[in-house]
């Protein structure tokens, strides 16, 4: 069975009792990245052995792990931060899994864009999920021009390098339409700021942007 298992964004008290239990008694945990998930397996005690699983091996890790669940064995999957699959290699071998017959199943918890749609206060009943806008400048206005048309809450991941490209950017294509900037959800300088593009790029003069980023419009 391949459990893929959430954990913390930020806060390491965001884990389910169910996640715990099945990552201590797993054969295997693949991790994104052993050397950053120590940290919480550590705190709760947890040791069952490690392996990395991440997105310059995925392909020959991923038949390794496959090799060992057709044997019987009973592996978690982990990633760096939240659920596993969204925006990470967990996607490859959840596939590799399903392909081959093996059994999969989520034990759920933390998202950050779920996090940041939930306050961000607008309508949450319909939302499209980009993930991470593309780079290249004209490439990303397009696609923000693109989506632009859906008519719903439009919610995308960020980094603190791009944030204020992206929210140039994003004033260009939404006008004084007020958005949201989350950053650092569920950490100790969790906020949320409101305001249309270029209110909150006026506001990163005073301190520059920090940590992780989803900005919800
Ligand atoms: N698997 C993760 C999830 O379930 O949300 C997403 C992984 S994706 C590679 C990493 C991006 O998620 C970051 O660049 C940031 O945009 C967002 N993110 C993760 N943790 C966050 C946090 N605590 N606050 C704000 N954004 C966060």
């Amino acid at each position: 069975m391949l459990y893929i298992v959430s954990t913390p964004i930020g806060n390491l008290k965001d884990i389910s009792l169910r996640a715990i239990e099945v990552l201590k008694s797993a054969d295997l945990i693949a991790c994104e990245d052993t050397r950053h998930s120590r940290l919480l397996l550590e705190h709760y005690g947890i040791g069952a052995p490690t392996t990395s699983y991440f997105q310059h091996n995925k392909l020959t890790k991923g038949e390794y792990l496959l090799r060992l669940l057709k044997e019987g064995k009973t592996i978690a999957l982990i990633s760096d931060a939240g659920t596993p699959g969204i925006l990470d290699p967990g996607y490859n071998i959840i596939n590799l899994a399903i392909k081959n017959g093996v059994g999969i199943t989520l034990i759920p918890g933390p998202v950050a864009f779920i996090n940041a749609l939930v306050i961000s206060g607008k309508p949450a009943h319909k939302f499209f999920f980009e993930g991470f806008l593309p780079r290249g400048p004209l490439a990303r206005k397009n696609r923000l021009r693109q989506i632009a048309k859906l008519g719903c809450t439009l919610v995308f991941y960020e980094s603190c390098h791009r944030v204020l490209k992206t929210l140039r950017d994003i004033g260009e294509v939404f006008g004084e339409r007020e958005i949201v900037c989350c950053r650092e959800l569920t950490k100790k300088f969790e906020e949320a700021k409101r305001g249309s593009a270029n209110e909150i790029l006026e506001s990163f003069k005073e301190r520059k942007p920090l940590g992780e980023f989803v900005v919800v419009i």
